[in-house]
């Protein structure tokens, strides 16, 4: 199992995985892990898929509804040789998935000197968040 289906984003504060300062930290805490928050991860992530036309199943992609756990948007692939070629799509976990997202939306990505001191690890996780906001911010913007 690739290392980006078991990472699962929380917030640091009150530890729900749907409070809105889960996906970025200049949102308040909720201390809530109510569905269709605004900002969620969820709702970042499907702003993001819409920027960059990613086709995701939505009945697949809500957090699971008792455990409250959230893996991603799970894909649609078409012309796939067997279901197990499908999986899940979250560029905030995993960085092939945010580099291709980058790409496609040609987001510039420049890491910077205020990264002096941080763990790669949260350099590559600040850098992924990053990406996402901005294909979230295009895909806010689009009908
Ligand atoms: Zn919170």
């Amino acid at each position: 199992m690739p290392l980006s289906m078991t990472k699962m984003i929380l917030c640091p504060v009150c530890g729900n995985k749907r409070c809105p300062h889960a996906s970025d930290h200049d949102l308040p805490c909720t201390g809530s892990n109510e569905p269709g928050q605004a900002g969620s991860v969820y709702q970042i992530l499907e702003l993001a898929a819409k920027a960059a036309a990613i086709e995701y199943d939505p009945s697949r992609s809500k957090p699971h509804p008792v455990s409250g756990a959230f893996w991603g948007l799970w894909l649609v692939i078409h012309g796939e040789p067997n279901e197990h070629t499908r999986r899940y799509w979250n560029p905030l976990a995993d960085a092939g998935d945010a580099l291709r997202l980058a790409v496609k939306l040609r987001i510039p990505v420049q890491t910077d000197i205020c990264f002096k001191d941080v763990s790669l690890e949260k350099q590559y996780a600040a850098t992924r968040r990053a990406i996402v906001l901005a294909a979230a911010e295009i895909g806010k913007a689009m009908p």
